[in-house]
């Protein structure tokens, strides 16, 4: 099925929002939301697609900060792994320690996430997505995974040339690397992979190139 992805980058520290549709101005579905709402529907207004529902890959402020705003204006249901609830329930709290500010009240997650397992398969706007859990980054975070178009969109896990830093509360770089090696390098080579932050790249280029996937077992 033909595949439409508009990515824009937004709020301070440049996310990557996503919006996956199987055609223009079809359904579709918003790939993480940065705390800037209001951008985010300018986007889905000028492609005059349906959104379906908002896939977090984990609950960092500067993916789940716009969810309230994203949930409100298109009546959709966030998506979630449980292991980071505790994370997106407490945006100002990670405001302070990220940004040195104190509450603003501009950011707003969702009410209530549905919970995404490892290997559930969301059918949506025409498309699977598969969850694959990736802790490490954080402990819930998810790639979602488009099996038949050969896109995975990497979240905070994966970037061009580089990995997701695990310094932060619930970070943990033994696990990130186990589920790379598990569950990311093991996908076909040829899958485009369109990060959380940065340009779009392969597998086949990080697995050839990326310092930081080099010393994986194959
Ligand atoms: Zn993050
Ligand atoms: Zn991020």
């Amino acid at each position: 099925m033909p595949l439409t992805i508009k990515a824009v980058s937004l709020w301070l520290a440049a996310t990557n929002c996503y919006l996956v549709s199987g055609s223009d101005g079809g359904p579709g579905v918003i790939i993480d939301a940065p705390p800037d709402p209001g951008a985010i529907a300018e986007v889905v207004r000028r492609t005059g697609a349906v959104p379906q529902a908002l896939l977090l890959t984990h609950g960092h402020l500067d993916h789940v900060g716009g969810a309230g705003g994203v949930v409100a204006a298109f009546g959709v249901t966030a998506h979630l792994h449980p292991a980071d609830e505790w994370l997106a329930a407490d945006l100002e709290g990670q405001a302070r320690m990220l940004l040195g500010i104190g509450p603003s009240g501009e950011f707003a997650g969702a009410e209530r996430y549905e919970p995404l397992a490892d290997g559930a398969v969301l059918d949506l706007a025409g498309l699977r997505f598969r969850a694959i859990h990736t802790p490490g980054h954080t402990p819930g975070h998810c790639c979602f995974w488009l099996e038949d178009e050969g896109v995975l969109f990497s979240g905070d896990h994966l970037f061009a040339g580089s990995i997701g830093r695990t310094d932060l509360p619930g970070g943990d770089y033994a696990t990130l690397m186990r589920s790379m090696a598990e569950r990311v390098v093991p996908l076909p080579a040829a899958t485009d992979v369109l990060p959380g932050h940065g340009p779009a790249t392969t597998l086949a280029r990080e697995l050839a190139t990326n310092p930081f996937l080099q010393d994986l077992p194959r």
